[in-house]
């Protein structure tokens, strides 16, 4: 009788600890909604996987204590190691990589509950086979998708029949998951093992053809993908913080990866099957207008004499490290008078957030920066665009050239300003790989060199205008 009600006392206490975890879990995904709670809203949700992780131990059968705390270890301090370590501009193949491991994890669990082959019930056995397949493409195409972002895979591999090969992958594994829930989770290794190893190459298989450029939009489709995979997994073990953190996570990286989309103006099939930015042509043809080069002394003068400056950051400024001098640079315009904004493309950089995060790194406030919807009309009253390694993201070719592979994405009306100031190394394109017309306009000057040294020049130059 008393063994029955510490039972019931310890599951009361799992579930009451589960649902604190799993409330955790969405107030910090609410305060990571915007910048100013961003950093709180990681320390809310990271108090709650501690509690889901600790309350886990008084599990009803848990064994093996001493391997887990082993592997909490080693993965813990690899973790704290590398989220120290990793520079801002690699954090996409971070999260490809952490990512991957959720969707392998989830895979693992539903491995064990099939490879014991006792017998489960029909809803348990179709939701582990579905949710070991998603879990495991989501793992070995995150992987690839890693490799492809750090370069150490260069090229996209690309043959003929690579659509039949990739079905038949995708087809054999389903075959195979079926004939697991038609015997109730009771099929022999010879069907489980090749089930999981076929899941496994679809998801590389996949993944390869997929140019390097568009890797972010495919982890954050992943990243739905590992989230759905664990809530699977957790109906299977009744884990209630699996199930709703899996379905938070779900909902979450589909809506990441829908506006992702909507912000290059493609479907998730044009991002996952058209080789996008690998094809595109890099001829200027159809652009009139030469590049006019200008010099950090006369561009400093000008924006130091400037009412208002707008910066459009890009890519290269992630590539340059250029956000703390940008800051610096902005500071100095402030003390002249100058107004200061920042204009944010969705998808400026290489993930979500980027320049938002490099800026917030920098100390650059939160109501100095604005959304494309918010910044665009101001540009006409500016004096001078500032952009720093952005490319596509205010290519007018998406507003006005119907034939553009960019056309019809939003962009940054930068090209409305007085004066347009250009930062970049050279003739280098954008990731989608074609010209860009801005550069050729009239009212634009190219102030060549890398992000930071050229900021710095600038800094020199406004400092020295009297
Ligand atoms: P782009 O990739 O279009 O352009 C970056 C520019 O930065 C290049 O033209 C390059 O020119 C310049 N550059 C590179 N390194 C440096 C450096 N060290 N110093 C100065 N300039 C440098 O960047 P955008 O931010 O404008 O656009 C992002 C693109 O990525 C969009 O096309 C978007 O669709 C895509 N994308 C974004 C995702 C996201 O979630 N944010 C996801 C997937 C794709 P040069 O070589 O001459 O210096």
């Amino acid at each position: 009788m008393s063994t029955l009600l510490a039972a019931s006392v310890t599951n009361n206490l799992i579930q009451a600890a589960y649902f604190i975890a799993a409330l955790l879990f969405i107030i910090g995904l609410k305060r990571m909604s915007s910048p100013k709670g961003a950093k709180n809203g990681i320390i809310w949700a990271g108090v709650g996987m501690l509690i889901a992780g600790l309350i886990t131990f008084l599990w009803p059968g848990m064994h093996n204590y001493s391997l887990i705390l082993v592997a909490i270890f080693i993965g813990g301090v690899l973790a704290w190691w590398s989220g120290r370590r990793v520079p801002m501009t690699a954090m996409p193949q971070m999260v490809a990589l952490y990512n991957g491991m959720g969707g392998g994890a989830a895979a693992a669990i539903a491995a064990q509950e099939l490879i014991r082959g006792e017998p489960i019930a029909l809803a348990p056995a179709i939701l582990a086979v579905v949710g070991g397949i998603i879990g495991a493409v989501s793992f070995s195409g995150s992987l690839i998708a890693f490799a492809k972002l750090q370069g150490l895979i260069k090229k996209s591999l690309r043959y003929r029949l690579q659509q039949i090969v990739n079905s038949l992958a995708l087809l054999s594994t389903l075959a195979l998951g079926i004939w697991i829930i038609v015997l109730h989770g009771t099929a022999p290794m010879y069907v489980v093992i090749p089930f999981f190893a076929l899941a496994l190459l679809f998801g590389i298989l996949v993944t390869l053809p997929i140019g390097g450029a568009d890797m972010p939009v495919v982890i954050s489709l992943y990243n739905a993908c590992t989230g759905l995979a664990v809530a699977f997994e957790g109906f299977v073990i009744g884990n209630a913080a699996m199930i709703i953190a899996g379905m938070v996570v779900g909902a979450a990286g589909t809506l990441l990866t829908q506006l992702m989309a909507k912000a290059m103006n493609r479907s998730i099939a044009n991002v996952l099957f058209s080789n996008f930015g690998e094809t595109a042509s890099g001829s200027a043809e159809g652009v009139s207008g030469s590049l006019k080069p200008i010099d950090a002394g006369d561009a400093g003068v000008m924006m130091a004499y400037a009412n208002k400056v707008i910066i459009v950051p890009g890519y290269g400024l992630a590539v340059a490290q250029a956000q703390h001098k940008v800051w610096e640079l902005t500071q100095l315009l402030q003390n002249r008078g100058v107004t200061v904004k920042y204009a944010i493309h969705p998808v400026a950089g290489r993930m979500p957030g980027h320049m938002n995060v490099l800026l917030a790194e920098a100390g650059v406030p939160y109501d100095l920066i604005s959304d494309l919807e918010d910044i665009n009309p101001e540009f006409a009253t500016a004096d001078v665009s500032l952009i720093i390694g952005a490319n596509d993201v205010v290519n007018p070719d998406a507003r006005n050239k119907k034939d553009s592979p960019i056309y019809g994405m939003p962009i940054l009306n930068a090209d409305k300003a007085r004066n347009v100031i250009v930062i970049k190394r050279g003739q280098g394109r954008g990731f989608s790989g074609i010209e860009n017309a801005l550069f050729y306009m009239d009212n634009t000057r190219m102030l060549y060199g890398d992000g930071q040294e050229a900021v710095t020049r600038l800094i020199q130059s406004v400092k020295s205008a009297e």
